[in-house]
């Protein structure tokens, strides 16, 4: 059945565009669909070009959530960053303006996001952004580095991701210089992974921190409950309160098209329990979100009843 859902998805008529506000994303492949479904036991379903490396992008927000509030304890975050949902655009500055002191809202979207990448821990750009490389490689069990080409496009374009970061400075909300915060936040965005590698951080996540191949626990549980919120609240941008009532898993995801999706528990096909499932599919909607990611994962969570709801 999944597969012929898989199908379904893929040759549905090509909706949405790439996201050409980077130049280097502009020159994907449109029509690239991958799916990775990994279990606690680690059986896996796979479907599409499931090796194809992308860019965290937005998904990268998730993980620096997790290294900062590990490091630091939820509390010291949230004195910097919020956790409540505002329904703009992700790269929206109207409320930095005019909420009261200019908190950021939540750590899903660019300013809540620029804020915890000057929070992670290391003196400088090089050691804040190896600190998530290193804590997603303890999930992946492989290597994961920066695509510069992606990352100088992006600093290249960065006009309201740095007008985003002078309110934050102004406001007292960065650690650091404007630059540093810029440049860290966005070299997040630039990590390289696939969709197995984004499967294996949703069971990861979904299974409160416990790195099941070695069951070991490498975050607390508070940390992996507020990122499972946040990810449910604030994970899909302006479209997240839509997909919680449509889909019903916390997610997250990116321009480039990945989207990375947590199953509480469910069954699908031969997996069981716990789940992980990456996705990538680079054509986006107007909000950001990929087409075909978020028409896959609606059409399983009604098949497979997988909501939480
Ligand atoms: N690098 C992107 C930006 O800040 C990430 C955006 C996204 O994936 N929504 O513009």
């Amino acid at each position: 059945m999944i597969q012929s859902i898989f199908e379904e998805v893929m040759s549905a008529p090509e909706k949405g565009h790439l996201a050409d506000y980077i130049p280097a994303l502009a020159n994907q492949p449109k029509d690239l669909f991958a799916v990775y479904i990994i279990d606690e036991k680690g059986e896996v379903l796979t479907f599409g070009d499931f090796n194809v490396v992308l860019t965290l992008q937005s998904i990268s927000k998730v993980m620096s959530f997790i290294v900062a509030a590990d490091n630091l304890g939820i509390d010291q975050v949230l004195e910097k960053v919020d956790v409540e949902p505002t329904g703009d655009p992700f790269n929206s500055i109207v409320r930095l303006e005019v909420a009261e002191k200019g908190k950021p809202f939540n750590p899903m979207i660019n300013a809540g996001a620029i804020t915890v990448a000057s929070l992670l821990p290391g003196e400088n750009v090089e050691a804040r952004v190896k600190s998530v490389t290193d804590f997603i490689s303890q999930v992946t069990a492989r290597e994961h580095s920066v695509n510069q080409e992606v990352f100088q496009s992006e600093m290249e374009t960065a006009y309201r991701n740095r007008a985003i970061a002078n309110y934050l400075k102004a406001n007292d909300y960065l650690r650091g210089t404007v630059e540093e915060a810029l440049e860290t936040y966005l070299q997040l965005c630039s990590i390289e992974l696939t969709t197995e590698d984004l499967a294996k951080l949703g069971l990861f996540i979904c299974s409160d921190g416990l790195l099941l191949t070695e069951n070991k626990s490498l975050i607390t549980r508070k940390t992996a409950r507020y990122t499972k919120a946040l990810m449910m609240t604030c994970g899909l941008y302006n479209a997240s309160g839509k997909y919680a009532a449509t889909i019903g898993m916390p997610m997250k995801s990116g321009v480039s098209g990945g989207v990375l999706c947590t199953v509480q528990n469910g069954q699908i096909e031969h997996l069981q329990g716990r789940m992980g499932i990456g996705v990538f599919s680079p054509m986006i909607d107007e909000i950001g979100n990929s087409v075909k990611g978020m028409d896959f994962l609606q059409k399983i969570s009604e098949h497979y009843n997988l909501s939480v709801f």
